[in-house]
């Protein structure tokens, strides 16, 4: 089965950089959006399996856009990437439902540690 990527952020450098950190084969297949209302969108469309948020964007913030999309899908696995180091932004995300916090700058290993923690956690989700 392909896996769905979403990511959501408004800079499209931090879209490709962390498309890069992702792994390449076909088992993957990745989609973007630009602010939190884009993702709310998308999200409701293609049901990925992992989404990676930004906190900080115009139109809807990652934020609000955690509390959206939980409503839809309260099993989201939502891995949220962000410059924000502040021990409150990351406590708020977490009550929201958000599965883990990573902070920019991103590093690969980083990356693909919690796409492989959060696919494994949905996995076993799945199961029971
Ligand atoms: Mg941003």
């Amino acid at each position: 089965m392909i896996k769905k990527i979403l990511i959501v952020d408004d800079s499209p450098i931090a879209r490709k950089m962390l498309k890069s950190c992702l792994p390449k084969d076909r088992e993957y297949e990745f989609h973007e959006a630009g602010n939190g209302l884009e993702g709310v969108n998308q999200y409701k469309e293609l049901e990925p399996d992992i989404t990676f948020m930004d906190l900080t964007m115009p139109v809807m913030t990652g934020y609000e856009a955690i509390e959206e999309i939980i409503k839809i899908d309260t099993k989201a696995m939502i891995i949220v990437v962000t410059a924000d180091v502040q021990m409150s932004a990351i406590k708020t995300v977490l009550d929201s439902g958000a599965f883990m916090v990573l902070r920019k700058p991103i590093k690969k290993d980083q990356i693909l540690g919690a796409l492989d923690k959060a696919m494994d956690t949905k996995e076993k989700g799945a199961q029971v």
